[in-house]
């Protein structure tokens, strides 16, 4: 079975492009693009004008119930961990995964599966 779904935009079947137009003779219409998968705004839309239809109608909404930041953020030591590659061929394989702290540049190593996994990380705030 496909497992095609929606854009999300609120828009997208405003848009006059030939491939939303759906439907049988004399009764066709523009239609919100469907999809196996999107580019946009983590799969959920077809086009950057849509996600940005989708935030002009509900990023603040979004934004009020997720949590709105309303004081300063720092970047720390403690925090500035990211996780990087070496892409070259020629690095030895049990230095290519590592975490570089953006603060102090050093450099500690990370294996393949600790890089793949999004939950692992040496930020504690
Ligand atoms: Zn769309």
């Amino acid at each position: 079975m496909s497992d095609l779904k929606y854009c999300q935009g609120t828009k997208c079947h405003l848009y006059k492009t030939q491939d939303r137009i759906k439907g049988t003779k004399g009764n066709k219409t523009y239609q919100t693009r469907r999809r196996s998968s999107f580019y946009y705004g983590g799969n959920n839309f077809c086009s950057l004008n849509c996600q940005n239809d989708w935030f002009n109608d509900f990023g603040d909404k979004a934004i009020d119930h997720f949590g709105r930041t309303t004081e300063v953020k720092h970047l720390t030591e403690e925090n500035a961990w990211v996780k990087d590659y070496d892409w070259r061929s020629n690095v030895d394989e049990s230095h290519r995964y590592y975490f570089l702290n953006g603060i102090t540049k050093e450099r500690r190593p990370l294996t393949e599966e600790q890089y793949n996994d999004h939950n692992y990380t040496l930020n504690t705030s």
